[in-house]
Formats: C-alpha cells, sequence, structure tokens
C-alpha cells in the first residue's frame, strides 16, 4: 500500500502520484491544463519552421536558465525547505525573455525544460512537492508564456489602430504581455487553490507579487538584449542572483519570527512584540490587554480524528485569530494549542468584548478536517481565554502572562468555554 503524500521522496511513477487522491474537480482541472499546454506545444511544433537564429536564441537562453539555476541551487533550495507555499521561483526571466524573443514551440520546450531542471536538481531531492504539482506548474507556466505571445503579436494591430510607433507599439505590447503572464498566472493557480479547498486570498503575497513584476522586468530587458546584443544577456545574471539571494534572507527573517504549523507569531516574536507595547503604555499611561487563549479538550481532537485533523484545527483557529483581531493586534501561538493575543491600547471593556468575540467565533467554527478515512466536518469547539489588563492586572510581563494564564486556570475549572479576568 502507498501512502498518502507525507515526507520523503514522492513516488514518481504516475499511478503512484496523490493527484489521483486530489478532490475530482481537481484532477480534472489538472488534466485540462496538461493537455492543454502539451496540446499547444505539439501543435507549435508541427507548424513552426525553424531558424538557425531560433535555435542559437533558445540555446543561449536555456544555458543561461541552467547557469542561473546551478549557481543559486543552495539559495532555491533553502527556500523550498523553508515553505511549501507557492512562491516565486525566478524562471519567469527565461520563459518571459524565451516568449518575447522565440517561435512558440521553443518557448514552449524552455518552460518545459526550466521545470524539468529544477525538480531533477533541487526539487526532487527535498520531496516535499509532489512531481504532479511540478507538471502542473510547468503546463500553467506554458500556457501563461503563449497567452504573452498572443498579447505581443497585438503590437501590428496597436500601431494600426492608435498609430504610434513600431518601436512605442512594441514597447507597450511588451508591458501588456507582463501583465498578462502575471494574471494569467496567477489566475490559474488561483483555481487550482480553489480547487485544493484552500481558501482564495491573493495566490501571493504583495511582496511576492513585486518579486514577480521585477523578475518579469529583467526577463523583458533580456528579450531586449536578445534581439539587439544578444551577449549582452548575461548581464541579467548577476541582478537575478542577488535578488534570488535577497529574498533567501528576507524569508529567513520571517521564518525567525513565525510559528510554523500556523503562520502566527511564535512565543518570542510575541513576547518582543508585547515588551514594546509594555514600555509604550507605561510611557504614555495608556492600557492594553492580553489574552490567553486554550482550546477546551483538544486532546478529543486528536484521540478522535487524529493528529492530522488537529492539526488543521489549530490552522483554522489561528486564521480566526487573525481575521477577528485588528491589524495593530498580534496573535502568536505558545506551542500546542495555546495561543497568545496582544490587544494594544484599548480598555479592559474593549479586551474583554474582543475576548468574548472570539470565544464566539470558536464556538461558531465548522472545520473540514482531514483524516485517515478522508475528510471530516468538526464543530462544537470551544476555548477558554483569560485576560490580563496592563496595568490594573500587573505592570511586567510576566505578571500578566501569570494572571492570564491563572485566568485560563479558573476558566477551565468553572466549566471551560469563558471569558474570565483576573485582577490583583
Ligand atoms: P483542556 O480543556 O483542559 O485544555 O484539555 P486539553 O485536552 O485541550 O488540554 P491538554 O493540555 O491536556 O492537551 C493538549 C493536547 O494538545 C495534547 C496534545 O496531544 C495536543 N497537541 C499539542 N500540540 C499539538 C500539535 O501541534 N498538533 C496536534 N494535533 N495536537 C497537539
Ligand atoms: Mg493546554
Ligand atoms: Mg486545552
Amino acid at each position: 500500500m502507498s501512502r498518502a503524500a507525507g515526507t520523503g521522496a514522492h513516488s514518481a511513477h504516475p499511478r503512484k502520484w496523490a493527484l489521483w487522491r486530489q478532490p475530482r474537480a481537481m484532477v480534472w482541472y489538472f488534466l485540462v491544463i496538461e493537455t492543454a499546454a502539451v496540446g499547444m506545444v505539439a501543435f507549435f511544433a508541427v507548424r513552426d519552421e525553424l531558424t538557425f537564429y531560433d535555435w542559437r536564441q533558445f540555446t543561449l537562453i536555456i544555458s543561461l536558465a541552467i547557469l542561473q539555476a546551478e549557481v543559486s541551487r543552495k539559495i532555491e533550495k533553502a527556500r523550498r525547505l523553508i515553505t511549501k507555499a507557492p512562491h516565486v521561483n525566478m524562471t519567469s526571466v527565461w520563459v518571459f525573455a524565451g516568449a518575447t524573443v522565440l517561435p512558440p514551440v521553443l518557448a514552449g520546450v524552455l518552460s518545459i525544460l526550466v521545470y524539468l531542471h529544477l525538480w531533477l536538481r533541487i526539487w526532487r531531492k527535498i520531496g516535499n512537492r509532489p512531481i504532479y504539482r511540478v507538471a502542473f506548474s510547468a503546463a500553467i507556466v506554458v500556457l501563461s508564456a503563449y497567452a504573452t505571445m498572443g498579447v505581443q503579436q497585438g503590437d501590428a494591430l496597436l500601431q494600426r489602430v492608435t498609430g504610434l510607433n513600431n518601436a512605442t507599439a512594441t514597447a507597450i505590447a511588451v508591458v501588456l504581455a507582463a501583465f498578462t503572464y502575471l494574471l494569467v498566472n496567477s489566475t490559474l493557480v488561483a483555481v487550482a487553490t480553489k480547487l485544493y479547498g484552500q481558501p482564495t486570498r491573493l495566490v501571493l503575497s504583495l511582496a511576492d507579487y513585486a518579486l514577480e513584476i521585477a523578475t518579469l522586468c529583467l526577463g523583458a530587458l533580456a528579450a531586449l538584449a536578445l534581439v539587439t546584443t544578444s551577449y549582452l544577456v548575461v548581464l541579467v545574471l548577476p541582478p537575478l542572483l542577488v535578488l534570488h539571494r535577497a529574498v533567501l534572507v528576507k524569508q529567513l527573517e520571517e521564518l525567525a519570527v513565525t510559528d510554523q504549523k500556523t503562520g502566527l507569531l511564535n512565543a518570542t516574536a510575541w513576547h518582543e512584540g508585547a515588551k514594546n507595547e509594555l514600555s509604550r503604555a507605561a510611557r504614555y499611561s495608556d492600557t492594553f490587554g492580553v489574552l490567553m487563549v486554550d482550546l477546551d479538550h483538544f486532546k478529543r481532537v486528536n484521540d478522535t480524528y487524529g493528529h492530522l485533523a488537529g492539526d488543521e484545527v489549530l490552522k483554522s483557529i489561528a486564521r480566526l485569530l487573525k481575521d477577528e483581531i485588528r491589524d495593530y493586534d498580534s496573535a502568536g501561538r505558545f506551542g500546542g494549542e495555546e495561543f497568545a493575543v496582544l490587544i494594544p491600547s484599548s480598555s479592559a471593556d474593549q479586551v474583554v468584548a474582543t475576548a468574548e468575540r472570539l470565544r464566539q467565533r470558536v464556538t461558531e467554527l465548522v472545520i473540514i478536517a482531514p483524516t485517515e478515512n478522508g475528510e471530516t466536518v468538526i464543530s462544537g469547539l470551544s476555548a477558554s481565554i483569560g485576560v490580563a489588563i496592563y496595568p490594573n492586572s500587573g505592570t511586567t510581563l510576566e505578571q500578566l502572562m501569570l494572571t492570564a494564564d491563572s485566568a485560563v486556570y479558573t476558566a477551565k475549572s468553572n466549566g471551560r468555554n469563558q471569558v474570565v479576568t483576573l485582577s490583583t
């Protein structure tokens, strides 16, 4: 029996792909996207007549793509180990340059080879990215590249309609093409995310979009070099490598403050924020609140549905906390099923009202969680919330945390699912 996608290497054999255990709509979507991408490449392979010049440009781009991936292999590997989430992998430089200067068949083949190379050299070894997802990403990139080419074909039309000169029309078409790439790519990925049953927010963070735009800009400049003084295309390598490294550094910084399971702040980072708030409140004679949130009978969730389902509950609670608090409040996970919320610059009444709202929302949660026998619906959860208010409940962070902790304890012994405030 093959086990569900877990840690370690994923089976490369198509029959064992985790894909077939995904929701049916997801499987269909995968097949449609794959067929469209492969079909288009095949169509262009028959149609396109390739010249020596085309092959030379293709060789130049693929060599640089492989060189760049090899030089920054450790960087990309580290980034992959840090996160499973979709992220910008810098290959759009080559895909976009290819889509701008190559005939369609070579642009398609280029995209596929770039992904194949990344899979062989990086992702396969890490094993946190099933092969069907790599095939899927590659197909999405091929289709995005073709959408881009379609837009770039429009420059003649643009010229005719607007009366712009050739250079201006081409420039506009290239910029529009870059946006098309971004749009088609994120739309196709967003649909997949939706079919996976994950909440569709932005697929990438705003910082990642900025990075993707920077990458596409480099791609456009690479294309410009390729059609004028082709060997100058190597000039995009240094900025690309430096950018890639800077992104890793930023990811490491985020990793240092984030709880991996839930994406909330980790205990250290939360404490840091709370300490800052304490000194601010002391200086301005302000009040703020600390909540300790402990799920009730969480062990039962694990015992009944398994650890995986338990983890899903923790993630849902984390999302709920994030959604329900203000931007300048901060939520952290203190290991296990204990969460802390910092509510700066608020009165005791406001803090208690927030705690009460959170408690209410937890009871309303309906969570679809994975178990060994498929998905299950978990509801009827509750949490005990202990409240401490600065300066009434304590004037140091330790005192506040201790007070909030004993309030949780009181809430538990009073029958759980309640908010308790203690003052000293
Ligand atoms: P109470 O209402 O008294 O808080 O009961 P409880 O079962 O929630 O409390 P207890 O502290 O006894 O149990 C907490 C459980 O949380 C024990 C552990 O199995 C589980 N747990 C801790 N961390 C994780 C985690 O990361 N994932 C999962 N799935 N379970 C966890
Ligand atoms: Mg506990
Ligand atoms: Mg508990």
